[in-house]
């Protein structure tokens, strides 16, 4: 199966075919799905001494993982506010600090073993839709005292020095957070693990999941071999199917879009002056980011509508990237595609031992990629007995997702959420 046609998939690197599984193995532990969760799992498994196999259903980092935003920054899908309302703020505290130490893991896996085409850039700038400058400045705060992390403050003018656009005002820069290439991360990540003696079959989808007293047994649809193991780790993500059933009940497979734009010349640095990502402050973000010079890279949009049309998504999208810059109304749109994250009610990750033997490391949403690197390596620690972080997760489970009601409430959501957004931007 090759790539779906991203621009991360156009400019990857060492992204050559690997081998489905056709013969019996065993390994220490057995890994589904070769996502960021996945690859950072086996990463540190192997680290730690295990033996490691992955199966992957198409190919390295074919999910989400492959075809994100790129963004880098720390946080989960659900914000702090709602995670210490519910957990209190020593347990806020330190699911934040876990999310800073994905974001500093990635970092440290690029330079570590120098992963080539990974265009890591710093700086993010959160901006917001609507005057609210003293929230900012209280969310400033409050990152810091509460969370010691630091932000600058940025004023409306200061922000539209580097977006040009009236639509925005406030806004917050963070230089901590990072932009990068995904997909090349992930396959470099992937060359690692096989470097280091880790196995990842391709084109290998897990079909079943067995266990007796003695090992797990994890059956693949595209032919009779097996992987025997001590633990197993699930990390489909959106793609999941019926493999664990408790999982499939908890979660809702959540559409987002992307598009890159033709080559825009001197008119993206006049549009946007800094090399930072930009997301702005809707309940589902517009986000951006300017490649290979003078691209733009533009995220928006959630649906429970997986939609695989080019022109379609296209011009949705251009709907919005117009909305903040009038200047693209003529815009060539290169490419646009979609992408499916996986969403639990509580928009937080499960990660827990299923039963003994049987990990469940998924649903990281529209933050995974710090989310899916750190909890990866949790849950590896916790299978290597090395610390129990990972329990750090356990007060958000398998609860049920709403059945054949679930989409339909989430479509309804976030057509609720995107009306309150223009309400508000409306009352300028
Ligand atoms: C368009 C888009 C933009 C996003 N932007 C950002 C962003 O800027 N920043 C950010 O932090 N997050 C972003 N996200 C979210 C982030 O990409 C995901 O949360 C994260 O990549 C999830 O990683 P994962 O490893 O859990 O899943 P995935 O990357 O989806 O990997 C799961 C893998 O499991 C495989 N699989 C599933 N079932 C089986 C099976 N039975 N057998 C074998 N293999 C199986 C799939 O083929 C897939 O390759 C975005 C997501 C999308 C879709």
């Amino acid at each position: 199966m090759s790539y779906p046609e991203t621009y991360y998939a156009s400019t990857a690197i060492n992204a050559a075919p690997r081998p489905t599984l056709n013969d019996d193995v065993s390994v220490d532990v057995c890994i589904v799905g070769a996502g960021i969760a996945g690859l950072s799992c086996a990463l540190e498994l192997l680290e730690q001494g295990k033996s490691v196999a992955i199966l992957e259903r198409e190919a390295v980092a074919w999910g989400a993982s492959g075809r994100n935003g790129g963004l880098v920054s720390p946080g989960w899908a659900q914000g702090n506010d709602a995670l210490e309302k519910k957990l209190g703020l020593s347990h806020a505290q330190q699911l934040f600090e876990l999310s800073v130490q994905g974001v500093e893991q990635i970092k440290a896996n690029i330079e570590r073993f120098a992963l080539a085409g990974c265009q890591l850039k710093t700086g993010r700038l959160s901006v917001s839709r609507y005057r609210k400058k003293q929230i900012i400045i209280d969310r400033q705060r409050t990152m810091l005292d509460k969370y010691q992390y630091p932000q600058d403050y940025l004023d409306t003018d200061q922000v539209r020095q580097i977006c040009r656009t009236q639509r925005y005002f406030d806004g917050l820069y963070d230089a901590n957070s990072f932009h990068f290439h995904p997909l090349n991360y992930c396959l470099g990540l992937a060359s690692v693990i096989e470097q280091k003696g880790g196995l990842i079959y391709e084109q290998s989808g897990v079909a079943n999941i067995s266990t007796d007293q003695h090992k797990v047994l994890v059956g693949v649809a595209q032919s009779s071999a097996k992987v025997s193991c001590e633990d197993v780790v699930f990390c489909g993500g959106g793609y999941s199917g019926k493999e664990i059933q408790a999982l499939q009940r908890s979660y809702l497979p959540i559409a987002t879009y992307m598009l890159l734009t033709q080559p825009l010349g001197d008119l993206a640095a006049q549009l946007i002056s800094r090399p930072y990502s930009i997301s702005d402050d809707r309940r589902a973000a517009d986000y951006y980011r300017i490649v290979e010079g003078d691209r733009l890279l533009w995220g928006s949009r959630i649906t429970t509508d997986n939609q695989d049309n080019v022109g379609k998504l296209s011009s949705l999208l251009r709907e919005d990237l117009c909305s903040v810059y009038p200047q693209l109304q003529e815009v060539k749109i290169d490419k646009a595609w979609s992408g499916l994250m996986a969403y639990a009610g509580h928009k937080m990750p499960i990660v827990q031992q299923q039963q003994p033997g049987v990990w469940i490391c998924s649903s990281f949403g529209g933050h995974g990629l710090n989310t899916g690197t750190i909890c990866g390596v949790k849950v590896a620690q916790g299978i290597c007995a090395i610390n129990q972080d990972y329990q750090l997760l356990s007060p958000f489970g398998c609860d049920w997702n709403g059945g054949i009601l679930g989409p339909m409430v989430a479509n309804m959501t976030y057509k609720y959420l995107r009306l309150k957004d223009k309400i508000q931007e409306s009352a300028i």
